[in-house]
């Protein structure tokens, strides 16, 4: 349990996130330290990739130490190089960018959607020139960016695509799992995810393509994994790559927690759908705005989110929840308009919808053993406030 935030109102405080075991966390990782296999790629991780595979369809799934390495993969597997442009939305985290730019590649900020907060598709053609190489797409709060339009735009121009699906573990877009539509798909395990191993995340490749090269990228460029399947008689270095193998002990206690991915499905979800219930009056006064979930998506519960009237409203959440000892956020600062965005990106026209959103947004504590009274003693606060 994190430190309790001291709380002159008296209220209980409500951390915004705290990890939560499922069950078999430690016997596991007594068994991996029994096993005398700590490294990477030993039977937890096996067992994990496998997991990941039967739940996902993934050609080939890759347990890495975060959902920021399996993008940086991505980036080496579509071969991106100086001068290359990648399309993505600005409103997310900076791995997403970094992935691209780590490669000398450009990504260009395209806005996003005012239901979904996701890529806005019906701008990404306009977008998109001779250097276009690949579209990152991000599905926020685990909510589905419009997989079929974009897989479409990709299909015409000729462009990979990678899932930024680090929030989109257990998640759908009709009934396929988010990260398993694109050519290649990055989850996170960090901790503050739906599914938990301290850090970790997984590539998960679509296109068989891909499959040979990403167990290269993986162990420093060598081809380890083909001489440990017996398939070539010595190991050497035969490719660019770094190390993303995660310990034997993060996956035993990933695999625990896979086991028990639907408690902990149904735990948020219980606790995503009384929060929603508790906006909706505010909702129809007009007084905030709630997620929307398009029909055909599946979300996963990952985050809730209200969107204040004004940054003014927000600023003011934030400050009385802080007071309470509530852990509410704000989310992205826009990528377009941090220092590093300014340096290595650029955008494509103007992005209203992610300065006007990204402004008002907060976000709610949410994990899976959060309780129902301080589900309400959290809304009845975001009422006041909203009141006014
Ligand atoms: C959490 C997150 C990441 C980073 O995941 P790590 O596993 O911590 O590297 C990347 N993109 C998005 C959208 C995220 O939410």
């Amino acid at each position: 349990m994190p430190p309790a935030v001291p709380d002159p109102a008296g209220a209980t405080p409500v951390p915004f996130n705290v990890p939560q075991p499922a069950g078999n966390e430690l016997a596991y990782l007594a068994e991996a330290v029994g096993n005398r296999h700590l490294s990477g790629d030993g039977p937890f991780t096996k067992r994990c990739n496998a997991w990941l595979e039967r739940e996902t369809g993934a050609r080939q799934a890759l347990l890495t130490h975060s959902c920021t390495a399996a993008m940086e993969m991505a980036a080496m597997l579509f071969d991106l190089a100086p001068g290359d442009e990648v399309i993505m939305p600005s409103f997310t985290f900076v791995s997403t960018a970094n992935a691209a730019v780590l490669r000398g590649a450009v990504p260009v900020f395209v806005d996003i959607r005012p239901d979904t907060l996701n890529i806005d598709e019906r701008l990404i053609e306009a977008a998109v020139t001779e250097r276009t190489r690949a579209i990152f797409v991000v599905h926020y709060a685990g909510v589905s960016a419009a997989m079929d339009e974009i897989m479409a735009i990709a299909d015409r121009h000729g462009l990979f695509v990678l899932e930024d699906a680090a929030q989109g573990v257990a998640a759908r877009y009709g009934d396929r799992p988010l990260g398993s539509i694109g050519h290649l798909g990055a989850v996170s395990f960090h901790e503050t995810k739906n599914l938990i191993a301290g850090e970790g995340g997984a590539l998960l490749v679509n296109d068989a393509r891909f499959i040979d090269r990403a167990h290269i990228l993986r162990e420093k460029g060598t081809n380890r994994t083909k001489f440990l399947q017996g398939r070539v008689d010595k190991y050497t270095w035969v490719d660019v790559g770094s190390s993303y193998l995660p310990s034997e002990l993060n996956a035993a206690f990933l695999l625990a927690q896979f086991e028990k991915v639907e408690e902990i499905q149904r735990a948020r979800h219980r606790a995503w759908d009384r929060y929603h219930r508790a906006m909706a009056p505010l909702e129809r006064e007009g007084l905030l705005a709630r997620p929307s979930v398009p029909q055909i998506c599946a979300h996963n519960a990952h985050i809730y989110y209200v969107l204040m009237p004004t940054m003014e409203r927000r600023t003011e959440l934030l400050r009385r929840t802080k007071a309470a000892g509530i852990g509410a956020v704000f989310h992205y600062v826009p990528l377009h308009s941090a220092p590093a965005g300014t340096r290595f990106a650029r955008q494509h026209g103007a992005l209203p919808v992610t300065d006007d959103l990204s402004a008002r947004l907060v976000r709610l504590p949410l994990w899976a053993g959060l309780e129902d009274r301080a589900i309400d003693a959290v809304s009845a606060l975001v009422a006041d406030v909203a009141r006014g």
